[in-house]
């Protein structure tokens, strides 16, 4: 079959210049660290969601890295209709054939053969011991292999953003001219900066848009330096129409560029990006929900997007701004990401008026000289025990009711 008939469902969706790719790679590096391994039932739970969510591409594991992990892949990828399938392979046969029996289950449209090899010089003296031209001809053979299987072959170049551009631009010309369809530049370590992502994105379209109009740039983004998800828009402006990630961020070391991040700011800053996404944002907290279950972990209280302050209010400025006009301190509305609303806490930050409506709506209407006396009561036991709920309300008014009211309840 000749390259222009492959009907895959990545050709399909790039068919549109400005859609960008959402690739999630929970299940694959973000399994792969420390602390986030999951069960084949926790991968199948959490692919439904990923599905739920929209990703485009769900990478499912990397088949040769054991027996268990193909199975998962071919289970993964038989019970879920949808996204493309990904499973990721070394650069060679062994492990490209691994690749193509554990994404049996999926249709042929939506099977994704990810093949790597690092290009950069540490990675090629250190572990690799190739020269630039085994690295060449190790490309060549094992995408032209994988394409020979495939109608969607991803080729990444492994530790890329310490790789010669010159180089890198050779190497990703070679996996192009052997058929790979995307073009992953990875930064491997997180070490780019967003400026030099955006260029080395545009430097690398340059040069190999005019032998290959169709070809997909994907940006696949670490975050050593806490810079992933901006690493990840700067790609996009340099051209870049795939971002991989992973739910809440997870992957080796520091993770890779979390996804509930990327998919809002595209979605919020659209006007900026200027790119369309096929994601339902309302499924990202159920995604980072479940994520956190399957693997029993946490994430931080003011973790963007997902954490539990990220749509919270202590602050009486903030509280009475957002009763006002919920703009003013939000930026996204927490139903788009799958919160119910806004959370008003109440603390020794919050303003009189915040204590007041939280009164009213349990029962009790305060006004002047009362509500001054529960509000001073709401401030000692806030410096005292922090957040203040529901419980610890009623009782500072019931504490702090005058003495006949006390009398007349005793006597009624
Ligand atoms: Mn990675």
């Amino acid at each position: 079959m000749s390259r222009v008939d492959r009907v895959s469902r990545t050709a399909e969706i790039a068919a549109d210049p400005n859609r960008v790719i959402i690739f999630d790679t929970t299940l694959r590096d973000g399994e792969q660290a420390p602390g986030f391994s999951m069960s084949a039932e926790a991968k199948l739970k959490m692919a439904h969601v990923l599905r739920d969510l929209g990703v485009d591409v769900i990478e499912a594991g990397f088949a040769a890295a054991s027996p268990g992990d193909e199975e998962c892949i071919r289970r993964v990828c038989g019970e879920i209709e949808g996204p493309v399938f990904a499973s990721l392979s070394r650069a060679n046969e062994k492990d490209i054939d691994a690749s193509f029996r554990a994404l049996a289950p999926a249709p042929k449209s939506h099977r994704r053969c990810h093949v790597f090899l690092a290009t950069s010089p540490i990675h090629r003296s250190a572990k690799l011991r190739m020269s630039t031209n085994e690295v060449l001809a190790t490309i060549s053979r094992t995408v032209e292999y994988a394409a020979s299987l495939f109608d969607d072959v991803e080729f990444s170049a492994e530790d890329a953003f310490r790789t010669e551009p010159e180089f890198l631009a050779e190497a990703l010309m070679a996996a192009a001219d052997a058929g790979a369809q995307t073009l992953n530049v990875p930064d491997t370590v997180g070490y780019a900066t967003p400026e030099e992502s955006r260029q080395r994105f545009a430097y690398l379209d340059g040069i190999i848009r005019p032998r290959h109009a169709d070809i997909i740039f994907s940006s696949h983004a670490h975050n050593d330096l806490g810079l992933a998800v901006a690493n990840s828009l700067a790609a996009v402006e340099g051209g870049a129409r795939q971002i991989e990630g992973a739910i809440n961020g997870i992957g080796e070391r520091a993770g890779n560029a979390s996804v509930e991040e990327v998919i809002m700011a595209l979605r919020t800053r659209a006007d900026r990006y200027g790119v369309t996404i096929g994601s339902e944002s309302r499924h990202l907290v159920r995604a980072s929900e479940t994520l956190r279950e399957v693997t029993e972990t946490v994430i931080a209280r003011n973790k963007a997007i997902v954490g539990l302050n990220a749509f919270a209010h202590e602050a009486g400025i903030h509280q009475h701004g957002m009763m006002a006009d919920s703009r003013t301190y939000e930026i996204m509305r927490p139903e788009d990401v799958g919160f119910e609303g806004s959370y008003f806490v109440l603390g020794k930050h919050s303003g009189r008026h915040a204590v007041g409506k939280r009164a009213e709506a349990l029962g009790h209407a305060l006004e002047g000289q009362r509500l001054a006396e529960v509000f001073a009561g709401f401030k000692r036991r806030a410096d005292e025990i922090g957040e203040i709920n529901d419980a610890e309300l009623t009782a500072i008014i019931a504490a702090t009711a005058p003495q006949q009211d006390k009398t007349y309840a005793a006597a009624g």
